[in-house]
């Protein structure tokens, strides 16, 4: 069978967004470069399976990311399918907004870190200063009615540092939206939350007035904790959540950080708790599968591979006995 039986469950939303990061926070990961062809289907696959809001790429220098240094190329293959406010792509600095926006971006998403020591590696900035060099980026894309989105790196854990308290983690997020960002994204980069400290979170930050609606989460599943953590977070009534297509993805700069949490893994279990995606997941499965396919290894998502193994005839409805 290819879907589990819908057992509606008290307590959890109606719909969710499905935020899908695979072309960009999954591809980026790859030691290999995809070419930009190839990155421009799997967003118009992506967009056909019913994801909507699909983060397409980086504007970052490419001496940082090499793997994403056609971004533009990228754009330009998707047409009107990239200019659109569901369709990110990230900038760090204002030479990043010039150039997503010259490539016809109506949403940019910039990126934060809760701590200092990945404020350094991934920015080469503190935190204040990181702060200093999005603001003029936020406030031009306002004046551009470019919609914003305000990631978080290291919310749960942080490789170097350790524990991350909450309130500086909080301190940093409300920095970042002051500037007037629509969305922030929490990032458990490393995989290291698990439910309780969800919920501490997110009920700090909304006691510092950011609404738990605009937030949504990203986790990875180093642990296996990165769907468990996603329903928490939907029960405290986060409405917007992070997935990667296949489970693709890391983070480049944080040791032991494995894929982000798959997207299929998080339709299969909203699908089960009757909570509407707007996903065709036989569509998305063979997205991965076509995906894992030009990467040369298979998705590390357990749905993709327990319905990559049933055949057309095994998903036949048949009557139990
Ligand atoms: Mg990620």
């Amino acid at each position: 069978m290819s879907l589990p039986t819908t057992v509606s469950t008290p307590g959890m939303p109606e719909q969710i967004t499905i935020y899908e990061v695979g072309p960009r926070d999954g591809l980026q990961n790859e030691k290999s470069v995809i070419p930009a062809g190839i990155k421009a289907e799997f967003v118009r696959r992506l967009v056909a399976a019913g994801l909507n809001t699909v983060e397409v790429t980086s504007f970052v220098p490419p001496s940082w990311i090499p793997q994403l240094a056609d971004a533009a190329e990228v754009m330009e293959s998707l047409g009107e399918l990239g200019r659109q406010r569901t369709r990110p792509v990230l900038v760090p600095n204002q030479r990043g907004l010039d150039n997503a926006l010259e490539a016809g971006a109506r949403a940019v998403a910039i990126f934060g870190s809760a701590t200092e020591t990945f404020a350094r590696k991934n920015l080469n900035r503190t935190i204040a200063e990181s702060i200093d060099m999005f603001a003029p980026v936020v406030q031009r894309a306002q004046e551009d009615k470019v919609w914003v989105r305000a990631y978080v790196s290291m919310c749960f854990g942080d490789p170097w540092e350790g524990p991350v308290p909450i309130a500086q983690v909080v301190d940093v997020c409300g920095r970042l939206m002051d500037l007037g960002c629509d969305e922030l994204s929490i990032g458990d980069t490393i995989g290291v939350g698990t439910p309780g400290h969800v919920s501490r979170l997110l009920e700090a930050l909304d006691s510092q007035g950011i609404a738990t609606y605009r937030t949504a989460v990203h986790f990875h599943d180093t642990y296996g904790q990165a769907l468990s953590n996603t329903l928490t977070a939907l029960r405290h009534g986060v409405r917007t959540v992070d997935a990667s297509a296949g489970g693709l993805g890391g983070c480049p700069y944080a040791k032991s950080a494995t894929g982000n949490l798959a997207t299929e893994d998080l339709v299969w279990a909203c699908r089960g708790l009757g909570i509407e995606t707007g996903v065709d997941l036989d569509a998305l499965v063979a997205t991965s599968i076509w995906m894992a396919e030009q990467l040369g290894r298979p998705s590390p998502s357990a749905v993709v591979r327990a319905l990559a193994g049933a055949t057309s005839t095994e998903r036949t409805p048949t009557v139990e006995s």
